[in-house]
């Protein structure tokens, strides 16, 4: 018999799915084992195609009353759910790093927050939303953003919370309901927002959570027919099957994947603000899409670089991620560990140098690596490791610069160092990535589109960009007063 509530780390958390308002178990469970030292945190509810095509069925269901709410009711309740957020902040924050293993001070400080703005900011984006009329030979066209229907929108494990409310909220706004579904390395969170939402008046099958495998579940949910809209971040080998799966109904996707960024250091760069920006790529153990994996150095600069980088990155604790003074926790499952690993292993046995790491730790810690000496066509270069691992390549001139950045199938960001404002520029139009920051790293903005280019993703979100997912544009065109068309 499965305990519907679990207490983590003092937080009581239900365990089952949310459908139509609903509390629904499922007859079979999985475990949730937390990363910081491989304890149990509980069983959950583990979904079949049963629950998922009812939660279809509930979103379904409760489309046309959350479409038909004015968009000023949907902004307060989307509010009060931020509102809810904020309230239970620390809560949130304690179970995700008990769940993913992420830092305790980035979800109090950064990630939490950043979830309850998601909220508040789609609410104000919804009420801003608007395309002035236009006139056709005297015909007025009128752009309308229309509720689509059910969304379904499945999210990874790497920033559970922050990635799954960066869709359900603009999701919810446009006017559609959602089913969620968490990844099954960290479930917990997905279920507190359910609450939250409950609490703060969002009808019953607005947002439905299903918890389970992708591999079990996932097909019920994207090739549902009355599903309008996938919202898939996670892995390129996933995002084609759900793609697939998708296709039978032509339903329209947004896919944030994987990549392989790089950042690209000049010898006119600030090199001490260089290094610092390297070393941030561990951050989050490197399970970070955005990471720029690939450290590529203008060759007049790299010997100092790699000093100031290692210095650096010497500095960096490991351990427990609850505790303040750690900079980099565990990987998020020991599955992920050995892959890590083995990417680490065949590039040494390939004829990579480690600078920095190279072997796994105790546990579930992988230590800050730094390999050199890798070819650009090896599978480190070019395939995402997600942990924390970086390579070193070095360059000499734009030209080569920009061929080695752009030389992977992926497109996501990247990342220039340079003193210089016109490199910067004439760089930074020759980039294929969906995001590039110059002399600075992760610094975004909601109203920024958001997305990777090739392999790394299809479609942008975020501002406007998500009201254009979410929604079925329309253009209404009405004749002039007293105009006929016959007779
Ligand atoms: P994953 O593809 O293994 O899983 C992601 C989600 O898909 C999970 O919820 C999983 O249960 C579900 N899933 C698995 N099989 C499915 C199926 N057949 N049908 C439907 N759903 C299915 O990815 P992951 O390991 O959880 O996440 C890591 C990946 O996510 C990395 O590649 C990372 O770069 C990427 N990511 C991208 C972004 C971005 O914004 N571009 C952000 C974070 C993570």
């Amino acid at each position: 018999m499965t305990e519907d509530l679990i207490t983590v780390a003092g937080v009581a958390v239900d365990t089952r799915h949310f459908i139509g308002g609903r509390r629904v178990a499922s007859a079979g469970t999985f475990t949730d084992v937390s990363p910081i030292d491989g304890a149990p945190l509980g069983e959950i509810s583990r979904g079949t195609p049963t629950e998922a095509a009812a939660a279809v069925t509930a979103a379904g269901a409760a489309f046309p009353g959350w479409a038909a709410t004015p968009p000023a009711e949907r902004a307060r309740i989307l509010r009060a759910v931020a509102d809810g957020v904020d309230k239970r902040l620390e809560e949130l924050a304690a179970v995700e790093t008990a769940d993913n293993g992420a830092l305790l001070r980035s979800h109090r400080r950064g990630v939490m927050p950043r979830v309850a703005h998601n909220f508040r900011f789609f609410a104000d984006r919804l009420l801003t939303l608007d395309h002035e009329d236009f006139t056709t030979r005297g015909h007025t066209n009128h752009v309308s953003w229309d509720p689509a229907g059910p969304c379904v929108l499945i999210t990874p494990w790497n920033a559970p919370l922050m990635l799954a409310t960066w869709k359900v909220a603009p999701a919810l706004a446009a006017g559609n309901t959602v089913v969620l579904k968490p990844a099954e390395w960290s479930p917990l969170t997905a279920s507190l927002l359910a609450d939250i939402a409950a609490g703060a008046g969002l009808p019953p099958g607005v947002l439905n959570v299903v918890q389970g495998y992708g591999a079990e579940i996932g097909d019920t949910l994207t090739a549902h027919p009355d599903v309008r809209r996938i919202s898939f971040t996670g892995s390129v080998p996933t995002a084609r099957h759900i793609a697939a799966s998708a296709a039978a109904n032509l339903t329209p996707l947004s896919l944030e994947l994987g990549g392989k960024s790089p950042l690209l250091v000049f010898a006119d760069a600030d090199l001490d603000l260089a290094a610092d920006l390297a070393v941030e790529q561990y951050d989050n153990a490197g399970q970070v899409c955005l990471a720029a994996t690939r450290l590529l150095v203008e060759a007049s600069v790299a010997e100092e670089f790699t000093r100031r980088f290692t210095e650096r990155a010497a500095r960096l604790r490991q351990g427990d991620p609850r505790d303040e003074s750690t900079d980099v926790g565990p990987v998020i499952h020991h599955r992920q560990l050995e892959k890590i690993d083995g990417f680490v292993q065949r590039a040494l046995a390939a004829g990579a140098r480690a600078v920095l790491g190279g072997r796994r730790g105790e546990g579930q810690y992988y230590p800050p690596t730094l390999l050199t000496d890798v070819r650009q066509d090896s599978e480190i270069v070019q395939e995402e490791v997600f942990g924390p691992v970086l390579t070193l390549q070095t360059f000499t001139g734009e030209d080569e610069a920009v061929h080695l950045a752009n030389d992977t199938r992926f497109g996501l960001a990247a990342t220039v160092a340079t003193g210089d404002p016109e490199r910067a520029e004439r760089v930074t139009a020759r980039l294929v990535a969906g995001t590039v920051w110059v002399n600075c790293f992760f610094v975004r903005d909601l109203d920024a589109p958001f997305g990777g280019s090739r392999q790394s993703g299809v479609g942008r979100e975020g501002g406007t960009w998500s009201f254009d997912f979410y929604c079925d544009l329309k253009n209404t065109v009405t004749a002039p007063k007293g105009w006929q068309t016959h007779g």
